[in-house]
């Protein structure tokens, strides 16, 4: 791979000074002795290798890309035009009045997923999901310790995302893990047996990461409720209920969105994201500040919170983020209820496509999202999960989720999102049924699978574990 990651041919890209010994302003003791060992190629090379690099990475512009939980779909590239207006480069510092349009836009931002959610106050802030996380489960910390209930334990399913535990953590609380039934839903009985006074709140997602509708969800936020304890709802990828019910109807008291998955920003390469966060009335108080509020003449920061959890966030958040998903919102309309259709239909049309070529361990409808398992290919063929993932790389499609959630042996999460069509879908299920096919003819072409990338299987224990990150000439 040297070839390709490397290069270094001498020739020089820029020629800073020809003589250092005419700089003065710079004290001689500073001044290396011996080569730096970077890379030597001109400007021209450089944007060729560049180029060539990123031409080897996969991404949803290039082909499907149905990653389970993550929700991977197309955002228009116009919101990426909009974010980029002249306008909206304000300097974050400018007084309010300097920036009427920005906090107008952020205003009007709050009050439509104000609306998507049914909540009643909202914060912008968070740059990430799991960042809106810690930060609801801050504000439960907060409004407990505030009317003078010390709850300690926060409960979560066994088929939540991996964050969840991690921030409520994080905020101080200690985690209690419930298993799910045999449905592939929170189990109420085991939950009964876990409720006491001290819990403060369950953090879960409607639909699970199985997919599935959570049936009992009226039963459970009664349960809570009437135990005194609080929901948090993770509503990372919210395109499978948006427009058709909400966190507040489902009795949640505290949800946190991705706008880089559901709402046109892009996600997967660490960029800027927002993992905004909103409450009920109860707990509008202790959202961060600023908040952007309109007295009816102006838009202004609010930092006149009485019980705020302090700031999360330099500033008010990712603008740009916040552009785009407002674009987004004005361009579907009503019509982001289609979104949440089209997200369910294409799920369940691959589900019935391919459940009887992989098991399907949960044969009921499901929502943005399904879960197969490899375990007959696995005990019929020998072929692992990882195997198949690996083979789907050979036909232009990015490997869906494995392995997660952890309840499902060998588990395959497949979202094909609402932005993709039939033929895509098709291309899919053909791709899906030649693998199938091959792990029972050709089960050594799969094990030895992919044989198309540029990289073939690689070592990703070693690759974790010890990154090579650095260039060193010659190596
Ligand atoms: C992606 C995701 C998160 C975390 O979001 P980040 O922006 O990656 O921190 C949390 N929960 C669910 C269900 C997710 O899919």
């Amino acid at each position: 791979m040297k070839t390709i990651f490397e290069k270094s041919n001498g020739s020089n890209g820029i020629n800073l000074a020809d003589n250092v010994e005419d700089i003065d302003f710079i004290s001689k003791e500073f001044f290396r002795d011996s080569e730096i060992g970077l890379p030597q190629v001109s400007e021209l090379e450089a944007m060729r290798h560049y180029k060539e690099l990123s031409d080897l990475n996969f991404c949803i512009e290039k082909g499907f890309y149905p990653l389970g939980s993550c929700t991977m779909k197309y955002n228009p590239k116009v919101n990426e035009f909009l974010a980029s207006l002249e306008g909206f480069n304000i300097h974050p510092n400018v007084g309010d009045d300097k920036a009427q349009g920005a906090l107008k836009l952020m205003y009007n931002l709050q009050s439509a997923l104000l609306k998507i959610t049914g909540m009643d106050a909202l914060t912008l802030a968070p740059s990430a999901g799991a960042h809106g996380e810690m930060t609801g489960m801050m504000i439960i910390k907060k409004y407990f310790d505030t009317i003078g209930e010390n709850r300690k334990t926060v409960i979560i399913p066994d088929s939540a995302h991996g964050t969840n535990p991690a921030s409520a953590k994080m905020a101080g609380f200690d985690v209690v893990s419930i298993k799910s039934n045999d449905k592939g839903q929170v189990d109420i009985e085991a939950l009964k047996e876990v409720l006491n006074g001290d819990v403060a709140a369950i953090m879960m997602t409607n639909p699970n990461t199985l997919g599935l509708f959570e049936e009992g969800v009226e039963e459970i936020s009664n349960l809570m409720h009437k135990n005194g304890s609080l929901l948090y709802y993770d509503g990372a990828n919210f395109n499978a209920i948006m427009g058709y019910t909400n966190p507040k109807l489902m009795g949640f008291d505290v949800v946190h969105l991705n706008l880089h998955k559901t709402f046109s920003t892009p996600h997967g390469g660490g960029g800027p994201g927002a993992g905004v966060v909103a409450v009920t009335e109860r707990l509008k108080d202790y959202l961060p500040t600023p908040l952007v509020d309109f007295n009816g003449k102006e838009y202004f920061r609010n930092y006149d919170l009485k019980h705020t959890i302090g700031s999360v966030k330099d500033f008010y958040g990712n603008f740009s983020v916040f552009v785009k998903a407002y674009a987004y919102i004005l361009m579907l309309g009503k019509n982001l209820k289609n979104a949440s259709e089209n997200a369910v239909l294409n799920a369940n049309y691959l589900k019935e496509k391919l459940k009887t070529y992989y098991d399907l361990p949960y044969d009921v409808p499901c929502m943005h999202e399904f879960v197969l398992s490899g375990e007959k290919q696995k005990h019929e063929n020998g072929i692992s999960t990882l195997n198949i993932a690996k083979a789907m790389m050979d036909s232009n499609t990015h490997p869906p989720t494995v392995y997660f959630p952890l309840i499902v042996h060998e588990a395959i999460m497949i979202e094909p999102t609402e932005s993709e069509n039939k033929e895509v879908l098709d291309d899919f299920v053909n791709t899906m049924i030649k693998i199938a096919d091959e792990c029972k003819n050709n089960p050594e072409y799969i094990l030895s699978s992919p044989h198309t990338t540029p990289v073939r299987k690689i070592d990703e224990v070693t690759a974790a574990r010890h990154p090579d990150l650095k260039f060193t000439e010659g190596n």
